[in-house]
């Protein structure tokens, strides 16, 4: 047995082992996944990839555990263990975010907003009704009360930023529950400027006095002025919710500070784990103290019961996100973001709003006469791989759009800087400058094969010195050639 095999490599080999001799179709797909993960030139603004010890931390029998309630108040038995995950992960969030209060237990982004939706509520309009009622609880209130305040729940207004302009459906948007519980207005950008015009929201605010203000985007290149934000929510009385889910990482690596940090103004904040954080796939929510209790009720008010296991990956990966390198990391992120941003402009491509100062970037492809899905698929078909994404008033909707969204956090954590975005600019100018529309669709079109299949090779040579989980080589016969083994740390940028 060779002693040069990384510990990262043995316990994914064993693994794989275990789970094939169940169901080896399964392990033959997670093979295949890391093989497409590591050939893939990803630019998808969302995405990133976790470290050995955030994946492993996940695949144990903590999943096996049900811990409903929060830290020392459960209501089952036996779960001193993941008390202290949970304690600890908690512990790692407020320091790391400056947070009065984190709650670690959402699963996913969507389940964060919808816990955070209804402490609001709870606070603003149960908590009121009650002490009207003269009752401690809801089950305390006779059925006509109980009707007044069911209504007095689904009545509330929400105002968020547009999906054109970058917000997310789960801002109040129809097809989305949160669309059905409030009644919504959304805010745009200046149509010159392409950034947020705070005096119009701010008028918006006036007239339309919601409950709830609620900023951050998945689409929206530039930076929110979070104390501005907090101003008009004071203004109007409105509670400041900003769903940090795609720049959460920023705010942990210290990028985004005073006045672009969040934490410090909102009254509640939600994420994501797993986009820039670089966690587990999850959520999160931050918040003031006086939200706190109503927040620790996100379950079973709106989840089921916690994941433990993946509670402890986000423990792992906020004690990542708390170090000086996550700082470098995502120091670099936006420079490499920065870098892509210029080397595309210097090439002639047209950004909105002229370039970035996070981490994503988005083209307005029309000028190069393509829908987003043709650019999309032709960006693809050249071995890039991104996601089309609407611009502001696009004139082509939300299916074929106009845009191209393109972000750097994975690839800077694979270890690319900015001259390898300089490339990549050059490859992506070149296939959007190539590609031919087809008259008769919004989805098909012509590129060369020849030349699709050059720029895919010159894409895969910008990977090679850069592979992704270098210390995971999970072939054996590799084992007996220890220069087959790439140096360096994959989660280090
Ligand atoms: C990604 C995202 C979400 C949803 O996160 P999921 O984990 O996919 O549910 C919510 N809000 C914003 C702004 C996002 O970017």
């Amino acid at each position: 047995m060779s002693t040069n095999i990384s510990p990262e490599a043995l316990a994914a080999r064993a693994a794989l082992d275990v789970i094939g001799t169940v169901e080896p179709r399964i392990a033959a797909a997670i093979r295949a996944e890391l093989d497409d993960q590591r050939s893939a030139l990803k630019l998808i603004a969302s995405e990133n990839y976790a470290s050995p010890a955030v994946l492993l931390a996940m695949g144990n029998w903590f999943s096996d555990k049900y811990a409903e309630g929060t830290v020392g108040r459960r209501f089952y038995a036996g779960c001193a263990n993941v008390d202290t995950v949970e304690a600890i992960a908690a512990e790692h969030a407020r320091t790391v975010f400056g947070a009065a209060h984190a709650y670690v237990q959402p699963h996913s982004g969507i389940d964060a907003n919808l816990v955070a939706f209804w402490a609001i509520l709870a606070d603003r309009v149960e908590a009121p009704a009650l002490r009207r009622a003269q009752a401690r609880h809801v089950n305390d209130l006779n059925d006509d009360d109980w009707a007044a305040l069911r209504r007095e729940l689904g009545d509330q207004r929400l105002l968020g930023m547009s999906l054109d302009a970058g917000g997310h459906l789960t801002h109040g948007f129809r097809p989305n529950i949160s669309g059905k519980m409030f009644q919504q207005r959304a805010y745009g950008v200046d149509p010159n400027t392409g950034r947020i015009d705070y005096a119009a929201l701010r008028q918006t605010a006036r007239e339309f006095r919601p409950l709830i203000l609620l900023a951050g985007y998945s689409a929206y290149p530039r930076r929110i002025n979070f104390a501005t934000m907090r101003e008009i929510a004071d203004e109007v009385g409105a509670v400041l919710m900003v769903d940090m889910a795609h720049f959460a990482g920023l705010v942990a690596g210290q990028v985004l500070t005073g006045d672009d940090d969040p934490v410090p103004h909102a009254h509640i904040v939600s994420t994501t784990t797993h986009k820039t954080l670089r966690g587990p796939r999850g959520g999160m929510v931050l918040c003031q103290p006086e939200l706190a209790d109503q927040v620790d009720r996100g379950c079973p008010m709106v989840l089921g019961g916690p994941l433990p296991h993946v509670i402890a990956a986000k423990a792992v990966a906020l004690a990542e996100a708390g170090t000086a390198d996550f700082r470098t990391y995502a120091q670099q992120v936006v420079d490499n973001a920065t870098a892509l941003a210029d080397g595309l402009k210097r090439r002639g491509v047209t950004l909105v709003t002229g370039g970035t100062d996070n981490h994503l970037a988005l083209i307005d492809v029309s000028a190069h006469g393509l829908t987003g899905r043709q650019a999309e698929a032709a960006l693809l078909n050249a071995g890039i791989v991104t996601n089309r994404n609407a611009i502001p008033q696009d004139p082509n909707g939300a299916w074929y759009t106009s845009g191209i969204r393109i972000g750097t956090p994975a690839l800077t954590t694979r270890g690319l800087g900015t001259n390898e975005m300089d490339h990549i600019a050059d490859l992506i100018h070149t296939v959007l400058a190539n590609t031919q529309p087809t008259a008769d669709s919004k989805a098909k079109y012509t590129l060369d094969p020849a030349l699709a299949a050059k720029l895919a090779s010159r894409a895969a040579e910008l990977l090679t010195p850069y592979p992704l989980y270098p210390t995971i080589n999970l072939n054996t016969d590799a084992d007996a050639h220890p220069q087959n083994h790439p140096r360096g740390d994959a989660t280090e940028a």
